[in-house]
């Protein structure tokens, strides 16, 4: 499956000098990507270039928000991101040299797909743990989740019933 927009940056027809793109991210390429944990992912991504001879730099100013669950309650979660990136390209045969910032293209390349790299900058610029806000997650899932069981075992005087049991197992 492939994203909605492109994100073929195309630099050999680009003049020396600074430009700046602008590209809408939405969940398609996530979907792209084979990831279906994020939905209604709307991010705006600029990108400053600066090409030179041998050479591209690009930062990567990203904004916006993307869906997914709780961690903690399992219920809708938005997330609002905003993150910075930078990447160089360098015109050279092949090379040894890696760098996560740092990627060589041959010099008969005359495009680049930008949409991995932005994937992976958002991805990144998400926290690893995904949680509302204390407080702000479903009540009704926390009382399932940390107090019914607790509070059925006493009334039951340690009679366990066995759905219990298995919430308790899934509690820890
Ligand atoms: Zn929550």
């Amino acid at each position: 499956m492939k994203p909605k927009h492109s994100y073929e940056l195309k630099f050999v027809s680009l003049a020396l000098g600074k430009h700046e793109f602008t590209h809408k991210v939405d969940s398609s390429l996530f979907e792209a990507q084979g990831v279906s944990d994020f939905d209604n992912v709307d991010c705006t991504v600029i990108v400053h270039l600066e090409k030179q001879e041998r050479l591209l730099n690009l930062d990567f100013e990203i904004d916006g928000h993307v869906k997914t669950l709780c961690d903690r309650c399992g219920e809708d979660l938005q997330i609002e991101l905003s993150t910075e990136s930078n990447l160089v390209v360098r015109f050279a045969e092949e090379s040894d040299f890696t760098d996560d910032e740092v990627i060589f293209l041959n010099e008969n390349e005359s495009s680049l797909d930008l949409g991995q790299f932005m994937y992976e900058y958002i991805m990144v610029g998400l926290p690893t743990r995904r949680v509302h806000d204390e407080g702000k997650c479903d009540p009704e899932v926390l009382r399932y989740l940390e107090e019914a069981p607790e509070e059925e075992i006493k009334e039951e005087d340690n009679e366990l019933d066995p759905r219990w049991e298995a919430l308790k197992k899934f509690k820890n």
